[in-house]
């Protein structure tokens, strides 16, 4: 198991065990993993060579060059960029034969390569992978960890699917069964309470309804947002 992330692993879950309004658990840890990476980037990592290269390489998504762009690192992150757009230079104008049969061709294929990498999500996805896979050996080994697994408040869609898949191939066909029960179960009373909470609030618009109070639909839609798509890349802590 990969011991390092057993701790922060730990903490999130219990977190969100005894704070319901702190969502999905492996959505904080996501949170926990970008900080990170991005703090690096913009701090120690950002004059390291190895780092540059790739950096220069995989380049960056829309959404982490915003969130660096908001962290306010502004000679690191521009000297960073200087770096990369240098280097895109080349890939742009990519000469030899091949431009000359094949006129844009080259350009094309590098450009359709920069797009789908970004150097912050691959760093982010390796490191996350490992979390999930160590949530689902605690849930397997250890009968505390199971217990704050039953206590969360709902995953996230894109973290549920994720903690299935994982725990579908970790946990084996004996195991398996008992999780699943246990998240799903989770799951579905959560996605059924925010359906209704999501529904009073429509109702809400009703001028039939003025006089009825709010109960837990005030703040559904974006509960509803954080549910399907995660509660993820934070704008930095002021
Ligand atoms: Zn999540
Ligand atoms: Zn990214």
């Amino acid at each position: 198991m990969e011991q390092i992330y057993t701790i922060p692993v730990n903490e999130k879950f219990e977190a969100s065990a005894e704070d319901h309004s702190l969502g999905c658990p492996f959505c904080a840890l996501y949170n926990m993993l970008e900080e990170d990476e991005l703090g690096l980037i913009l701090g120690a990592s950002m004059m390291e060579p190895d780092v540059r290269i790739k950096t220069n390489e995989l380049g960056f998504c829309k959404t982490h060059l915003d969130m660096m762009f908001e962290r306010k690192n502004r000679l690191p992150f521009a000297l960073m960029l200087e770096s990369h757009l240098t280097e895109l230079q080349s890939r742009i104008a990519a000469g030899g034969v091949s431009s000359l049969l094949n006129p844009g061709a080259e350009a094309i294929k590098n450009l359709s390569a920069l797009e789908e990498s970004c150097y912050v999500c691959g760093r982010i996805k390796r490191n996350f992978g490992m979390m999930v896979e160590t949530a689902a050996l605690l849930w397997e080994k250890d009968e505390e960890f199971r217990k704050k697994t039953a206590a969360q408040p709902y995953f996230c869609l894109p973290h549920y699917r994720l903690f299935l898949e994982t725990a579908k191939a970790r946990l084996g066909k004996k195991r398996f069964p008992d999780f699943y029960k246990v998240v799903s179960n989770i799951e579905i009373s959560y996605l059924r309470e925010l359906t209704d909470d999501v529904s009073w609030f429509c109702k809400k618009f009703d001028y039939r309804y003025n006089d009825e109070p709010w109960y837990n639909a005030k703040d559904s839609v974006p509960r509803a947002l954080s549910f399907l798509s995660g509660h993820i890349h934070l704008p930095p802590e002021k």
